[in-house]
């Protein structure tokens, strides 16, 4: 079987960009191929963190990816900084990546921006770091949404380098696309994200949920209800693709293009038909939530499984490199 790897960072309440762009592709997976999954803490200390939230920010992750389907009987779930391989192999990476490609990142550019206060060394590295995530299980496949798909190059680059230059370990991951890959925010501009709050949060109140989409940017030509709006560059429609029908769809781009369907009249639409979809997610979440022995043990079995992998590799790395002459027995 072939390996897919792909994380998810614990920077805060897991939204539908996550769900559509990657969670429910996961989800898609399990049976087709040897799926790891990872909350990725050390991504998410590469910005402002509060330490004190951290581990009810990484167990609430684990509950939602569980509640969505990822089903641990079925796949690894784990926490990258219980199998420090990564790290290690990050560092070897580090001393093969020229620092230019890591500075024309779009994601570090963008970031470097929102985050001007705290541009540190992580947020540069992030990428090599992710490029060790995805390797040091040699997968073959990392589904992740359109943000990601310059790192997993940036993967693809590191691996050459690496096997051109000390022998063949890595396999060129490839991206395995969404149906969505990228859902935008509801400002209608950036892409939905934990750290714009620009999102709607799968475990957030119904109320809260309606409040914040009734808000949402539509098309923004369509000044009046009476003016014919474009679903082409409409992020409700974006959103809608996710949780609505085809036949419905269709009903509402025709209604919508003809004037006959208004911006909230969709967005009502949309928020039935998203929380109909979410309602057994959300129940089983409140579930979890009550069970939270379960949940460490998941994420303590995920990890023992893939540290056993992640060594194995080591290994290879540093006989390939020349640094395991001197490991002691
Ligand atoms: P965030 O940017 O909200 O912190 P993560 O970096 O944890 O999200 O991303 C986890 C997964 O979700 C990645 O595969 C990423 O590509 C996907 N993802 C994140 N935001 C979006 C979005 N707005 N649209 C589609 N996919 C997304």
């Amino acid at each position: 079987m072939k390996r897919i790897f792909s994380g998810i960072q614990p920077t805060g309440e897991v939204h539908i960009g996550n769900y559509l762009g990657a969670i429910q592709n996961w989800v898609s997976l399990i049976d087709k191929y040897d799926c790891i999954y990872c909350i990725v803490d050390y991504h998410a200390i590469t910005i402002d963190f509060e330490s004190h939230l951290m581990e009810s920010r990484i167990l609430e992750t684990a509950i939602v990816n569980i509640s969505c389907g990822l089903d641990p009987e079925r796949c690894s779930l784990f926490v990258q900084s219980h199998v420090p391989e990564h790290t290690e192999l990050a560092w070897i990476f580090n001393c093969i990546t020229p620092i230019g490609e890591l500075e024309r990142m779009t994601q570090f550019k963008d970031k470097s921006k929102q985050h001007r206060h705290n541009i540190n060394m992580g947020l540069l590295d992030y990428p090599v770091l992710q490029a060790a995530d995805i390797l040091i299980y040699k997968a073959h496949f990392v589904p992740v949404g359109e943000d990601q798909y310059q790192h997993v190059e940036l993967t693809r680059e590191i691996a050459r380098k690496f096997n051109r230059r000390f022998g063949e370990v890595f396999p060129e991951p490839q991206v395995l696309s969404p149906d969505t890959p990228k859902i935008l925010g509801l400002d209608g501009k950036k892409k939905m994200s934990k750290s714009l709050n620009n999102y709607l949060g799968l475990t957030e109140p119904e109320d809260e949920i309606w409040e914040k989409l009734r808000k949402a940017v539509t098309d923004e030509a369509r000044k009046r209800r009476a003016d014919p709006g474009n679903p082409d560059i409409c992020n409700i429609f974006t959103i809608h693709g996710g949780f609505g029908s085809r036949e419905d769809l269709e009903a509402i781009d025709r209604g919508c293009r003809e004037a006959t369907i208004g911006c909230v009249d969709h967005k009502r639409m949309l928020f039935e038909d998203m929380m109909a979809h979410l309602a057994p997610i959300r129940k089983k979440i409140t579930e979890l939530r009550g069970n939270i022995d379960y949940v460490k043990e998941v994420l303590e079995n995920g990890a023992s499984r893939c540290k056993a992998i992640a060594v194995e590799v080591m290994d290879e790395v540093k006989a390939k490199t020349g640094l395991r002459a001197v490991k002691p027995n």
